[in-house]
């Protein structure tokens, strides 16, 4: 059975929690677009961990992990990844990369940091790891998969060198830097090759006889829907899809394998990079929900950047939700809103003067004000707290009211970072 773990927000929903919670029960858990620009946070019996571009599944010694053909493979720091888990006492994971991965070259993170600063003030807020550039590239098909590397060594110096030609003209007449040297990328390929050499495998191949065999796979999705580049808030999105649909696409596998898509819902809204967040708030009323956000703050994980905070947006998620496609949801960090005397639920926009419950695109949505209700909070700590009865009125009745408005059922309900912080509901 395929189960996709995806976003239904701007990301940082607590995907890499429910995965690692998850994969327990898993045979195979598979990434499948992105790259190494956003992080999950796990905690578990090993530690603190902030993983970029491993799956988090590593930590299971029964669970194989894959890096999928549709993920930016950045292979200097998959080799630092696992060097930094094993570090830390995980023992060796086991991993697959796709050899139809694309491969993040160095001067991809170089665009990115340029075009960041080209942009000033205009930028993207891109965690400049090269993921734009990459997949520009791809799509304009003189990105390197994994497999030229174990190709024919003339084809890929006379690529190299044709690829080079391009991207200097770049920089010496738009970015002004210095120029890329062709037998020194050539070298950096062949370094890439040794170090991604024990990991590669025909990874569409192995997950068919997989799924023949009834094993137990998990998608994990990286960001959220509203950072899709088609259906997100275009363009202050993320540069690969970041939908379960494309699970299919990035792992190689058929779409109708996909039967259950858990969509992550955080219980209050967080972003990162620009664009329009319409239930956004400032001030002291949100520096202390970043304060006490997540696990010690709401801070991006790859950058440390503070974290845009606001309120729980429901037209958002129910919009993140249907395009995901949710079969469920797995409603996360809510013991974090215990403090709150009231809890507002941005139920509506108003655009222009009229209340829409659609979420609109990126023009519309750039007007668009937030219209609340206030719930009343609980006021107590609720971690620890096992089963859904136990937990307050007032807390149980915020859960069915988001529930009503996304209009899929609350699975899941994560009350602390750990793995067993969990609320199962039937
Ligand atoms: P991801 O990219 O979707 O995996 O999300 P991040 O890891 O960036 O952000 C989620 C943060 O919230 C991490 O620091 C998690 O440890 C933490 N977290 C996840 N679930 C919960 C929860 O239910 N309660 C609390 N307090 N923190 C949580």
């Amino acid at each position: 059975m395929v189960r996709a773990i995806v976003g239904a927000n701007w990301g940082d929903e607590g995907k890499g929690k429910i995965t690692d919670m998850l994969a327990r029960e898993s045979d195979i858990i598979v990434r499948f677009q992105g790259g190494s620009n956003a992080g999950h946070t796990i905690i578990n019996n090993y530690g603190k961990f902030a993983l970029h571009l491993l799956p988090s599944g590593v930590f299971y010694s029964h669970t194989t992990s894959i890096i999928g053909n549709g993920v930016a493979l950045n292979i200097p720091y998959l080799v630092k990844e696992i060097g930094d888990i094993t570090g830390q006492g995980v023992p060796m994971p086991k991993i697959l990369v796709s050899d139809r991965a694309q491969i993040m070259m160095p001067y991809h993170i170089l665009f990115d940091t340029y075009e960041e600063a080209r942009l000033a003030g205009k930028s993207f807020g891109s965690t400049k790891s090269g993921i734009a550039p990459f997949y520009s590239d791809k799509y304009a098909k003189i990105g390197f998969q994994v497999s030229e590397l174990f190709g024919s060594e003339a084809a890929l110096k006379e690529k190299v060198g044709r690829v080079c030609e391009m991207k200097n003209v770049l920089l010496k007449h738009l970015y002004h830097k210095p120029l890329l040297d062709p037998d020194e990328l050539f070298a950096t390929l062949m370094e890439y090759k040794e170090m991604v050499a024990p990991y590669v495998c025909d990874v569409s191949a192995y997950l068919h006889e997989a799924i023949a065999a009834g094993k137990n796979i998990l998608l994990e999705g990286q960001l959220g829907s509203l950072k899709d580049p088609d259906h997100g808030i275009y363009p202050m999105v993320t540069s690969s899809s970041t939908l379960a649909a494309y699970g299919a696409i990035g792992a190689g596998i058929p779409p109708y394998e996909i039967k259950n898509i858990t969509a992550v819902v955080k219980a209050y809204s967080s972003a990162v990079g620009a664009g329009a967040f319409v239930s956004e708030i400032f001030g002291d009323e949100a520096d202390e929900l970043r304060r006490r956000g997540g696990d010690g703050g709401e801070f991006g994980a790859t950058t440390g950047r503070p974290r845009r905070m606001g309120w729980f947006d429901a037209v958002a998620t129910r919009y993140g939700c249907r395009i995901q496609g949710a079969t469920e949801v797995a409603l996360t960090v809510l013991d974090v809103l215990g403090y709150l005397d009231e809890l507002p639920i941005c139920v509506g926009y108003e655009i222009d003067g009229k209340v829409t419950k659609d979420f609109p695109t990126t023009s519309l949505l750039e007007k668009a004000k937030p219209v609340y209700e206030k719930l009343p909070g609980w006021k107590c700590a609720i971690r620890g707290i096992r089963k859904y009865e136990e937990l307050p009125e007032n807390c149980r009745n915020y859960i069915e009211r988001i529930e009503k408005e996304l209009g899929v059922p609350v699975k899941m309900v994560s009350n602390g970072p750990g793995r067993d912080e969990i609320i199962m509901r039937k």
